[in-house]
C-alpha cells in the first residue's frame, strides 16, 4: 500500500473574531448589549419582548429573570452568586439547580447537590417543577394531569338549578 490516501487536511480556521461579538447564548451577531450582572455579551432583544406572554425568545430576559447570575445582581448579593447563601436558600433545590445550570447561563453551577426529585402526590409520578404545570396546596405537589382531573372533576358536579 502506498500512502494512506489521505487528503491534505485543511485547517479550518476559527471564526474571525475581531469587533464581531456574539451573544454567549445564541450566538447571534445582531444587536447586543453586555449584561449587567456579569458582564456578557448577548441579544439586546427585550423590547422585543410581548408582555404577559411569558415567551422564552429574549435572551437578555431569559438571563436576567430564569438564571442565578440575573437573580443574585437583581437581589443586589455580593460576591459570587455561584458561593452564595442567599441564593442557595432562595430556592428550593431543584429550582437552585435549574436556575444555575440551564441553557440561559454561560457560567454553569459546578457540582449542583443532590436532590429528591418532586413527585406528584396524587400518581406519584416525578415532577420537573422547571418544565411543567402543576400545583401546590398544604406542602403537596400535583402534576398537570392530576390537577386537570381535580379541576374537571369539580366542574362536572352536577349543579343545582
Ligand atoms: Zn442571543
Ligand atoms: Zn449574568
Ligand atoms: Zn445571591
Ligand atoms: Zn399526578
Amino acid at each position: 500500500m502506498a500512502g494512506t490516501g489521505s487528503k491534505p487536511k485543511v485547517n479550518r480556521r476559527p471564526e474571525p473574531a475581531a469587533g464581531r461579538a456574539r451573544c454567549g447564548l445564541c450566538g447571534k451577531t445582531g444587536k447586543l448589549m453586555k449584561t449587567e450582572c456579569c458582564g456578557q455579551w448577548i441579544c439586546d432583544d427585550e423590547d422585543e419582548y410581548v408582555i404577559f406572554s411569558y415567551a422564552r425568545n429574549s435572551c437578555h430576559r431569559n438571563h436576567r429573570r430564569l438564571t442565578l447570575c440575573g437573580y443574585h445582581h437583581a437581589e443586589e448579593h455580593k460576591g459570587d452568586w455561584r458561593n452564595c447563601k442567599q441564593c442557595r436558600e432562595g430556592f428550593e433545590t431543584e429550582m437552585y439547580i435549574w436556575y444555575g445550570t440551564n441553557e440561559y447561563n454561560f457560567v454553569k453551577l459546578e457540582n449542583p447537590p443532590a436532590y429528591e426529585p418532586t413527585r406528584c402526590s396524587m400518581c406519584h409520578r416525578v415532577i420537573k417543577l422547571a418544565e411543567e404545570a402543576f400545583s401546590t396546596q398544604g406542602g403537596n405537589y400535583f402534576c398537570e394531569e392530576c390537577t386537570a382531573q381535580e379541576i374537571s372533576r369539580r366542574s362536572t358536579e352536577p349543579r343545582r338549578m
